[in-house]
């Protein structure tokens, strides 16, 4: 019952809410500077999980100061063998404390804990490879004549980070682990929505990390994370979110001519081939939209099936959709958890009215579940959507919910116009058995990611990031650390 369910959230979040919940500066946990807050939201039960600070501009420039002080007195004098250990250090704490970590990110996201500990991996991993290729970065040098030239990479020395809610420890170690790495400092804002697992990673690295080389505020978008794309002392710029904040954030930077990288939003196509088998498929299908309750930039949020099997694969999404658990996502068995926040829940029900407005045909799902248990939290069921113009709004916009837009195709290159016939180029997924018409699919659609017969499985070391509108820059390869370094040339004269 929702009692129990309320029960079991208050009791963990007894266990595993942060204490400090200040703006972390200089490696002191501190009120904000007007001494405000904001509280941060159990989507599951609507109850409020904590007080935190609530971060402005005086806060960001205490942190910007703090982040210079810390890379001029102790950081840039640091090896990389140095920073290597501390990366090091850093993924045996977050590994440490998986279980925990991960019932936090559930609490303060709604996400599944079995999809939570999988985040919280990927977070120590992060920290691991970047560990990893840290002193493979030695620059490079040129003899000849009577020059010597010698072209070294130098950090920037402090980067402004800002995450969104839907991965919210693992946005903050796709930041922290390359920037640090690159021998930076950092000033990372949590999203609004869910700052305690990185408010957590910082009480967790006091003792790893030394002071000011990562500071966290958190806060408001347009305070804090204004804040922190603006300031004239960062001088290297990392966003995560919408599509929209984004080109603020890049139109901010333009003013101090910072340095930008972004990844934002997607309306990843998944193209089905009539070769395959049929349940196969469903599986691949429904984790590509459903995983993270269709949280991800990446969801794969277009299919376009062939029709041939269209019938057969629509039926299986139906029935796996009926199949699946949703509810409490602190329950192990649990597939689908609420959305993030009340206000998100209202953004897809928007697009779901739009839909029907548009002649979408619902196969499964369309609105809340009235489940009287669910009917408080945040949830919206998995929901099918056939028959909609590839031109309306529900086909070109991204939901980030749990929303799949259905296409059937025969013609080939019409079907590849139609999959690239969106501002976004995140990713895409192909199934298929034909090795051929799999590698010919991945090269035409226009995307940075291509999964073949998988999806949202993510390697470090594989670069990850957008096509046209979905970004600028590549996260989770070793091209990252070029991102966070500036490259010097020193011309030497031999005569
Ligand atoms: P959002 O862009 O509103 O928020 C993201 C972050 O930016 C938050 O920390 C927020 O506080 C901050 N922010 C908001 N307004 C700001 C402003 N004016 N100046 C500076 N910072 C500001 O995004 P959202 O709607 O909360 O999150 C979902 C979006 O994020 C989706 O569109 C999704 O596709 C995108 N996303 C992309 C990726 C990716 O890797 N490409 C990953 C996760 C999410």
């Amino acid at each position: 019952t929702q009692n129990t369910v309320r029960e079991r959230h208050r009791e963990t979040a007894a266990e595993v809410c942060p204490s400090n919940t200040g703006i972390y500066i200089g490696g002191e946990f501190v009120p904000a500077a007007a001494d405000e807050t904001f509280e941060t939201i159990d989507p599951t039960t609507g109850e409020v999980l904590t007080a935190v600070a609530r971060g402005r501009d005086e806060d960001v420039d205490g942190a910007v100061e703090a982040a210079w002080e810390a890379f001029e007195s102790t950081w840039a004098g640091y090896s990389a063998g140095r920073r290597q250990r501390v990366l090091t250090d850093i993924a045996d704490a977050i590994e440490a404390r998986t279980e925990e970590l991960a019932q936090l990110e559930t609490l303060d996201n709604g996400k599944p804990v079995s999809e939570a500990t999988i985040d919280v991996r990927g977070a120590a991993e992060q920290f691991r490879y970047f560990a990893g290729i840290v002193r493979e970065n030695p620059g490079e040098t040129m003899n000849g004549g009577s020059r010597y030239g010698q072209v070294v990479k130098e950090p920037y020395g402090v980067v402004g980070q800002i995450i969104p809610w839907n991965f919210p420890l693992m946005m903050a170690a796709w930041k922290l682990a390359p920037a640090l790495a690159a021998g930076n400092c950092s000033v990372l804002k949590p999203a609004e929505q869910t700052p305690l697992s990185a408010l957590r990673l910082a009480e967790l690295i006091d003792d790893i990390v030394p002071d000011g080389v990562v500071n966290v505020v958190p806060g408001y978008g347009e305070e804090a994370g204004a804040a922190v794309s603006g300031h004239p002392d960062v001088r290297k710029l990392a966003f995560t979110g919408s599509t929209a904040v984004g080109k603020q954030v890049m139109k901010r930077a333009a003013d101090t001519v910072t340095d930008v990288t972004l990844e934002l939003g997607g309306k990843s196509p998944v193209v089905v081939f009539p070769d395959v088998d049929v349940d196969r498929a469903v599986s691949l299908v429904s984790t590509a939209i459903f995983y993270n309750t269709g949280e991800c930039c990446e969801a794969g949020s277009r299919l376009f099936v062939h029709e041939r099997i269209a019938d057969g694969v629509l039926d299986g999404l139906v029935e796996s959709v009926d199949d699946m658990t949703i509810g409490d996502p602190l329950r192990e068995e649990t597939d689908l958890g609420p959305k993030v926040s009340r206000e998100q829940v209202g953004r897809t029900l928007d697009y779901l009215t739009r839909a029907r407005e548009e002649g979408g045909e619902f196969l499964t799902g369309g609105g809340q579940p009235d489940d009287g248990a669910l009917s408080e939290g945040c949830y919206v069921e998995p929901t099918l959507i056939d028959a909609l113009d590839h031109g309306s709004t529900a086909a070109q916009e991204e939901i980030f919910g749990p929303v799949l837009t259905v296409f059937r195709w025969e013609e080939y290159d019409e079907m590849i116009r139609l999959a690239n016939d969106v501002e976004y180029g995140l990713a895409g997924g192909v199934i298929t058995d034909d090795i051929t018409k799999a590698n010919r699919t991945a090269r035409d659609i226009e995307a940075g990611y291509i999964w073949i017969n998988s999806y949202h499985d993510l390697i470090p070391g594989l670069p990850f990031g957008g096509y046209k509108q979905s970004g600028i820059g590549r996260e989770l390869g070793a091209e990252t650390l070029d991102h966070y370094q500036q490259t010097k040339t020193i011309n030497l004269s031999l005569r």
